[in-house]
């Protein structure tokens, strides 16, 4: 995993570039919340500065991963697409003065490293665009659903019934 490590200040310096690709099977956290632990996720991460003169990244990622839905319990497609910037610090002191500063929601400030693993970056990013309930649009073969439901309901006594 050594090639997804960056030093985050050198590369935001430079205004690095990098893209690469990362199954989902190798996000631990992430595979945890796929149905079936398939996919993967491009991203890109480039390095700059605010107008401030802050370090920063700008991170991108997109792919497609399925998801349980949580009403029907089947597996559906989920498509992430969703960037980040995230201001580098120093240390945790000066993320909070940071984002003090900039008081701005949409924008992250991380604690930078020498050692900043991209993987998880990624990770993360993928984590938060993730719905906290999955669930279809609209779930598919309704009818079959409402079938197993009326099954259930049947009562244990009504079973025996039938037994006799
Ligand atoms: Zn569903």
């Amino acid at each position: 995993m050594s090639a997804f490590v960056i030093d985050a200040f050198e590369f935001a310096r430079n205004k690095e570039r990098r893209e690469g690709e990362i199954a989902t099977a190798d996000l631990g956290r992430l595979a945890d919340e796929s149905a079936d632990r398939s996919g993967t996720l491009r991203w890109t991460l480039v390095g700059g500065a605010d107008h401030l003169g802050h370090s920063q990244l700008t991170l991108s990622v997109a792919g497609s991963m399925q998801l349980m839905c949580q009403r029907c319990l089947t597996s559906f497609a989920f498509e992430i697409s969703s960037e980040s910037v995230l201001v580098l610090a120093k240390n945790e002191e000066s993320a909070d003065e940071i984002d003090a500063l900039l008081d701005n929601d949409e924008i992250d400030v991380i604690v930078g490293s020498k050692a900043l693993n991209i993987a998880e970056l990624v990770e993360d990013e993928a984590l938060l665009a993730l719905p906290l309930s999955p669930k279809h649009p609209v779930c598919p073969d309704q009818s079959a659903l409402d079938a197993l439901k009326n099954v259930k309901e049947v009562s244990p006594f009504a079973m025996l019934k039938n037994l006799k």
